[in-house]
C-alpha cells in the first residue's frame, strides 16, 4: 500500500506523461531570491543567475528613463467580501500599475514605475523595460493556467495537452467572473513558458483575494467511483483551505453528472451483452440437444460433435469487459436416414446461430486517482509549501487544483468535449463567487500532506523561453 501511495502522490502533481516533457510544478529554482520579500533589492539587475538570451528581455532592455523610479506599488488591505447580488466589491481605480498587459498580450509584474516606462519581471525571471502596454491595478482573482510553451503538462492518448486545457478553463472562467463584476488577471495568457516563481510574483503584484492555479493531472493511479480531483491548498492559509473545499464541493456533482451518461451507455452495453450471451447459450443448448439425438440415432459418430463453442475474450491490454461469445455450428455431418437399429428419434431442426452483437464495446467508466483525491495542503520539511506556485505567492490565498486526469481515457473523453470544459470553467467561477460571498468551508478536506517527492522540473528557469513582450 505504501508503494501505491507514493506512486499516486507523484501523479498527484501532474507527474508522468507520455511524450510531453516535464509536467510538474517542481520545487523552485533555489538560486533565486525571486519569491522573497527583498525582491526590490534586485531591481536593475538580472533576476536570474543563469541566462536566458539577452534579447529575451525585449526591446526595452535599455532604460528609457534617466530619472529614478517611484518604487513598486504598495500592498492594499484585504478585499472586502461581496454579496450574492454583487459578489465583487469595486476596487480602487488604477492609479499605479501593479502589472502590465504588454502589447503582445503578456502579463508582467511591475517592479518599478518610471516616468516613461515600467521596469518589469519577465516570465523567465529576467527584467525588462516596458514602454507600451495596459496598466493593471489590483485584481479580485488571479487565474494561473499551468504549464505552457514547451512544457505541455500531462498529455492524453489522443494528444490533448494539459497546457491547452488549463488555458481554456482559465479564459472561460475569467469571462464568467468578469461578467459578474470581477477584475481577473491571468498569470499566463497564451502558449509560452513562465516559471512558477513568476506566476507567484504576478499574484503578489496584483494582490488578489485568491490565486487559483489550474491543472489537469497525469499518470494512471488506481481509480474508482470517485473523481480523483486534488486541490492543494496553501499551508496555514484558512482562506485557501476554505476555497479548496468550495471548489471540491462545487466540482463533484458536476463531474458525477457528466459521468452518468457514460455510465448509462456502459449499462446499456452490458445489458445487450447479457442478452447476447443468453442467446448464444440457448443456441449452444439447441445444438447440443440436436447432436445428442443424432448420436443416439447412430446418424453421426460422437467425435463429429465435439467441437466446443468459441469464446472471444478481451484482447491483451483491453479492459475486462464481459466476454463476447461467438456461436459456431458444431455438427459437421448431416443426418442420414439409413441409420440401423430401432426407430430413429425425430431430429430437431438445425438451429440458426444468433447474429453477432451489434454494439461496439463500451468501456466501463472509471475515474483515476480516487484514493488520492481530496483537499489538503502539501508542506515541505522546512514548513513551506511544496508546490512552487503556492510557495512563491506570498500571503495571497492560493490553491493548485488538479481537476481531472488527462491520461485516463475515460476522463480524456470528457475533456475532449468543449461543453464539458466550459462546465468545468463554470464550476470554477461558481466556486470563486461562493468564496467572495460567504463563509462556508466546502467539502472534501483530507489530512494534510508532509513529504518531499520528486515531481519533475516544470516551472523552473532552465527551460524557460521568454515570449516577446
Ligand atoms: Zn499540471
Amino acid at each position: 500500500m505504501a508503494g501505491l501511495l507514493a506512486l499516486t502522490l507523484v501523479a498527484g502533481a501532474c507527474g508522468s506523461v507520455a511524450g510531453g516533457g516535464p509536467t510538474a510544478d517542481g520545487p523552485p529554482d533555489e538560486r533565486l531570491a525571486f519569491g522573497d520579500p527583498d525582491l526590490e533589492a534586485t531591481a536593475g539587475e538580472r533576476l536570474g543567475s543563469e541566462a536566458a538570451p539577452a534579447e529575451a528581455t525585449g526591446d526595452g532592455s535599455q532604460d528609457p528613463d534617466t530619472t529614478g523610479g517611484q518604487g513598486p506599488p504598495t500592498t492594499g488591505g484585504p478585499i472586502e467580501p461581496g454579496t450574492v447580488d454583487n459578489p465583487f466589491v469595486a476596487l480602487p481605480s488604477v492609479d499605479e500599475a501593479r502589472a502590465v498587459l504588454t502589447s503582445t498580450g503578456v502579463v508582467v509584474p511591475v517592479i518599478d514605475q518610471r516616468p516613461k516606462s515600467w521596469l518589469v519581471a519577465t516570465p523567465c525571471q529576467n527584467i525588462a523595460f516596458v514602454t507600451d502596454g495596459q496598466p493593471i491595478g489590483r485584481a479580485h482573482v488571479v487565474l494561473d493556467p499551468g504549464h505552457g510553451g514547451a512544457e505541455y503538462g500531462a498529455v492524453g492518448s489522443t494528444g490533448i495537452t494539459e497546457k491547452d486545457l488549463n488555458l481554456r478553463v482559465a479564459m472561460a472562467a475569467a469571462d464568467i467572473l468578469e461578467r459578474a463584476g470581477a477584475t481577473v488577471v491571468l498569470a499566463r495568457t497564451g502558449d509560452y513558458t513562465i516559471t512558477a516563481a513568476s506566476r507567484g510574483l504576478i499574484a503578489k503584484a496584483v494582490d488578489p483575494a485568491l490565486l487559483v492555479s489550474i491543472h489537469h493531472n497525469g499518470g494512471a493511479p488506481a481509480g474508482g467511483e470517485k473523481p480523483g480531483t486534488i486541490v492543494f491548498t496553501k499551508t496555514e492559509s484558512p482562506a485557501s483551505t476554505r476555497f479548496g473545499g468550495l471548489l471540491h464541493q462545487t466540482l463533484q456533482p458536476m463531474l458525477q453528472g457528466a459521468a452518468e451518461p457514460k455510465r448509462q451507455r456502459y449499462r446499456e452495453y452490458a445489458d445487450a451483452l447479457e442478452s447476447h450471451e443468453a442467446a448464444i447459450a440457448a443456441y449452444d443448448r439447441s445444438v447440443a440437444d440436436r447432436d445428442a439425438v443424432l448420436v443416439a440415432n447412430g446418424q453421426v459418430p460422437a467425435e463429429a460433435t465435439t467441437v466446443p463453442p468459441t469464446t472471444v475474450g478481451p484482447a491483451p491490454g483491453e479492459p475486462r469487459l464481459p466476454s463476447v461469445r461467438q456461436a459456431i455450428t458444431t455438427t459437421t455431418a448431416p443426418p442420414t436416414t439409413s441409420a440401423g437399429g430401432g426407430a430413429p428419434v425425430p431430429v430437431p431442426e438445425q438451429p440458426t446461430p444468433p447474429p453477432a452483437l451489434a454494439m461496439a464495446p463500451v468501456r466501463p467508466f472509471t475515474w483515476a486517482g480516487s484514493g488520492n483525491a481530496g483537499v489538503r495542503s502539501w508542506t515541505r520539511a522546512d514548513g513551506r509549501d511544496y508546490l512552487a506556485v503556492l510557495r512563491h505567492s506570498g500571503d495571497v490565498p492560493a490553491v493548485l487544483a488538479e481537476f481531472l486526469y488527462v491520461t485516463n481515457p475515460a476522463e480524456e473523453e470528457l475533456l475532449a468535449d468543449a461543453d464539458f470544459v466550459a462546465r468545468e470553467a463554470g464550476v470554477l467561477a461558481d466556486a470563486i463567487i461562493l468564496f467572495f460571498t460567504g463563509q462556508a468551508g466546502g467539502t472534501g478536506h483530507v489530512a494534510d500532506q508532509f513529504d518531499d517527492q520528486p515531481i519533475g522540473g516544470s516551472g523552473g528557469i532552465d527551460n524557460c523561453v521568454e515570449p516577446e513582450l
